[in-house]
């Protein structure tokens, strides 16, 4: 049974979406992201672009 599907609905405290400083690329972790995985440098958690 997914018991989660209610909580992942929205947007947990540490995952989201991340956006790399360097190259651009936005990964989607559940958990947070400290380094880019394609170029190893530094993201930021952006907010949830909700349209
Ligand atoms: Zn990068």
């Amino acid at each position: 049974m997914a018991m989660y599907n209610s909580l992942t609905g929205g947007w947990t405290v540490s995952g989201g979406y991340f956006e790399c400083r360097s190259c651009g690329t936005r990964t989607v972790s559940e958990r947070f992201l400290a380094v880019c995985p394609n170029c190893g440098g530094s993201v930021r958690n952006i907010a949830v672009a909700r349209e």
